[in-house]
């Protein structure tokens, strides 16, 4: 009965820009039990949202109850690859890829909306819908796979054979039945392994089991506290998530370039110096990464990052910008500067993390201080 509307609504998606379309009935998830193990082995770290979305997790009605269907959608974020020169440069900070244009959320709900409009238009009676994309408590890599958008690899993202995982998910609960419209599955990652082998700080402890508590995306955006001392040096100049494992990824080598203009690179957010943004002030954040998934990690959370990146640089012209950070307000970037100009070492360096001492009152700060003058010792 719904064959034509299902058709129609395929076609409707992908002219929007969603490039890949599948239709599953929606039904409770097959996988919940894995993924509640990885919760209770404290693989989530601190996104206790994760834990708090478990129940609703079990099944998408949990969100719609009369959902009858699942629409899985993916929609390429692929735009071009940054010059060599400037990605390994260590005077400038690297940016995920998903965050280098405009807020996907903003663009995807929008996109979601208007593919919901559509489906009400021409179905023949009341459609309720509910959409989900990103954090919703909706086990999408799951559901993703059931629509043959793609497997779930090692690396634990859905990759696609031709279209590789450079996608954001995306999906709506429809109350209407409208029979299943899979993607023929393809692609595997076989005897591959180079994501596991190449991530920096051995976050993939098996095929598709990833301890967040270690992958630099969680440090630098969702750990909202301090970096672990020992994974820092790991981070590189990575400032705001890390693409590693996906860059490694031999399914990715054909990406094709996506149509959405909105996904492009921001003015500033491709390889920015880290010396241009260790001092920005709450004004200047917020203009610069207004509508920019950036703004999740915070002022403080990112300049936290910078600092990181600045003490894996290891230059002497960072020591007054990081000098200048020792006097922020916040107890996270003094912290995080104070370590950086202990990897820094140097005369300079020490005189800096000696006079922030002499006034520093937060237990942290003074324990990061302390640590660095001893690093800093070492490195002099
Ligand atoms: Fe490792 Fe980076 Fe992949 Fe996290 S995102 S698993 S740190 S390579
Ligand atoms: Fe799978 Fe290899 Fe890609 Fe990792 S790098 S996700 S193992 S194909």
């Amino acid at each position: 009965m719904y064959a034509n509307l299902t058709a129609q609504i395929r076609a409707q998606a992908q002219k929007i820009g969603f490039e890949l379309v599948g239709i599953i009935p929606a039904e409770p998830s097959k996988t919940i039990d894995l993924y509640e193990r990885w919760l209770q082995n404290g693989y989530a770290g601190e996104m206790d949202y994760l834990e708090r979305h478990l129940p609703l997790k079990r099944d998408p009605r949990e969100l719609l109850p009369e959902a009858k269907s699942l629409i899985a959608l993916a929609i390429n974020y692929y735009t071009l690859d940054p010059s060599q020169a400037l990605t390994n440069d260590p005077s400038r900070g690297q940016i995920s890829r998903y965050a280098w244009g405009t807020d996907y959320h903003d663009i995807i709900h929008a996109k979601l909306r208007q593919l919901t409009r559509f489906i009400q238009k021409i179905a023949q009676e009341a459609v309720k819908t509910r959409v989900f994309v990103d954090a919703a408590p909706v086990l999408e890599r799951e559901y993703a796979q059931a629509a043959g958008i793609g497997w779930i690899a090692k690396n634990t993202n859905v990759i696609n054979w031709q279209a590789g995982s450079w996608f954001f998910l995306a999906g709506i609960l429809v109350s209407i039945e409208l029979g299943d419209d899979l993607l023929p599955p393809r692609g595997s990652c076989g005897t591959c392994t180079r994501c596991i082998e190449a991530c920096p700080t051995d976050a993939i402890l098996a095929p598709n089991v990833l301890d967040s508590r270690l992958c630099i995306s969680y440090l630098t955006i969702e750990l909202k506290g301090s970096i672990p001392r020992a994974l820092r040096p790991q981070m590189g100049n990575l400032i705001f998530g890390c693409d590693i494992c996906q860059e490694v990824c031999p399914w990715n080598s054909k990406a094709t370039p996506t149509q959405e203009r909105g996904f492009y690179p921001r003015k500033g957010n491709l390889a920015p110096k880290l010396l241009s943004l260790i001092n920005m002030t709450q004004e200047e954040f917020s203009k610069r990464f207004k509508e920019s998934p950036i703004k999740r990690a915070k002022r403080r959370g990112f300049l936290r990052n910078v600092a990181v990146a600045l003490g894996n640089w290891k230059h002497p012209s960072a020591v007054i910008p990081l000098k200048k950070a020792m006097e922020d307000d916040e107890p996270l970037v003094r912290g995080h500067a104070a370590w950086a100009l202990g990897q820094i070492g140097g005369k300079a360096a020490r005189k800096a993390l000696q006079a922030r001492l002499k006034v520093e009152t937060h237990p942290e700060v003074i324990s990061e201080i302390k640590e660095a003058m001893r690093e800093a010792q070492i490195k002099s």
